[in-house]
């Protein structure tokens, strides 16, 4: 595959303001590959580092007029190799996990690693190693990206670059799941919030057998594709109170697992109320206020709390296995492609969320003379 010395990249200047440059072609070190990327998906966290920095950070500081391109949910196919590099072969399609952790600290060394105690060192005299690829390094806005091969996870022919731009949405599912106990199977399980971590949740929880997936939401279309995905029940916390409804689907008990998928106020203390005595809940969602929980209530009845970043526990290629085993289908949490020039488009549809979009895809290797628009 020839490979040009610059590509089209999207950079951030202040905040909110998103610039389309010419870059140079980054070139992959040791343990490291090119990828081209073919299709990247827009996560609420790329609207938040856009317009507020945090939780993106360029050598410590705010990521902005850094030359930073962000974007982390691509995929793509394998343009070159860096040295010592025999797994991958070039022209093969992959999907990437976000993280590269150090491989030298102890969080690393027993999988952990999303939560990498060298986080964020990533350049210059400082490099320990780690990479996040749209939050302490260069992302998936732009034609070309380095990955560590790691992060790579080889994507079948029949997965189409859109739904593979969703493997990463699942591995973070799965990863709540594992961080949860990981055996699911008959088990009950809570979601609250149909974003696309929520709805892949459902689906990878179903191909794991949990039962009943009880899905809660203030949106009936995105409950509509939960019951596509699985959930045996779907709740709106809109205009049904939900501690009480989902107390009394489970005969009073309560769930055995809730995976919070919503960030919204409260949600934390109404987990905690709907588990089990000596349930689980996993906090999956960035919620932009400090929560107010019961804490006795939490003691009382021995709840266990977790908090996960990202997916660790190479989460993504498992999950990427149950999409190639056709045990989930993605798709209908995809809604939107535009074109690498209409980024801004697609941003505006992921953030207003506009004619049901929910997963907004660009395709970098497209310009905006191809054909645009709904999926
Ligand atoms: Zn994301
Ligand atoms: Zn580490």
């Amino acid at each position: 595959m020839t490979v040009p010395a610059t590509m089209k990249a999207w950079v951030l200047g202040d905040p909110g303001q998103l610039l389309l440059v010419d870059k140079p072609v980054p070139r992959p070190a040791a343990a490291e590959v090119l990828v081209r990327i073919d299709a990247v998906a827009i996560c609420a966290t790329d609207l938040q580092v856009i317009s507020h920095g945090f939780p993106a950070s360029i050598g410590g500081d705010l990521p902005f007029n850094r030359c930073f391109t962000p974007g982390h949910e691509y995929m793509g196919t394998i343009a070159a190799l860096g040295p010592t590099v025999d797994e991958y072969a070039v022209g093969e399609r992959v999907a990437v996990e976000i993280h590269a952790g150090c491989g030298r600290c102890d969080r690393c060394r027993r999988g952990m690693y999303t939560a990498c105690l060298n986080y964020g060192r990533s350049a210059g005299d400082d490099t320990k190693g780690h990479r996040a690829n749209g939050f302490t390094t260069d992302g998936g806005f732009a034609q070309y990206a380095v990955n560590h091969i790691n992060t790579l996870v080889r994507v079948p022919d029949q997965v189409s670059d859109e739904v593979a731009t969703l493997i990463v949405t699942a591995g973070t599912a799965m990863y709540g799941l594992d961080v949860l106990g990981g055996l699911v199977a008959g088990e009950s399980l809570l979601v609250t919030g149909a974003g696309p971590i929520g709805l892949l949740a459902v689906a990878v929880a179903k191909a794991l057998g949990a039962s009943p997936v009880i899905l809660t939401d203030v949106r009936d279309d995105r409950l509509a594709i939960g019951r596509r995905l699985g959930a045996d029940q779907t709740i709106n916390a809109g205009r049904e109170a939900v501690v009480e409804a989902v107390r009394r689907a489970t005969g009073g008990r309560g769930v055995d697992y809730v995976f919070e998928c919503s960030g919204a106020p409260g949600a934390v203390n109404d987990a905690v109320h709907m588990v089990s005595r000596g349930g689980r809940v996993c906090l999956g969602a960035f919620a932009h206020e400090p929560a107010l929980v019961d804490v006795e209530h939490i003691v009382s009845n021995n709840i266990y709390l977790f908090g996960i970043r990202g997916e660790g526990q190479g989460a993504v290629r498992r999950a990427a296995a149950l999409i190639a085993q056709r045990k989930i289908d993605p798709s209908p949490v995809h809604t939107h492609t535009f074109p690498l020039d209409e980024l801004p488009t697609a941003l505006r549809y992921a953030r207003e969320r506009i004619d049901g979009a929910i997963k907004v895809v660009v395709k970098p290797q497209a310009r905006a003379t191809s054909p645009a628009g709904p999926a």
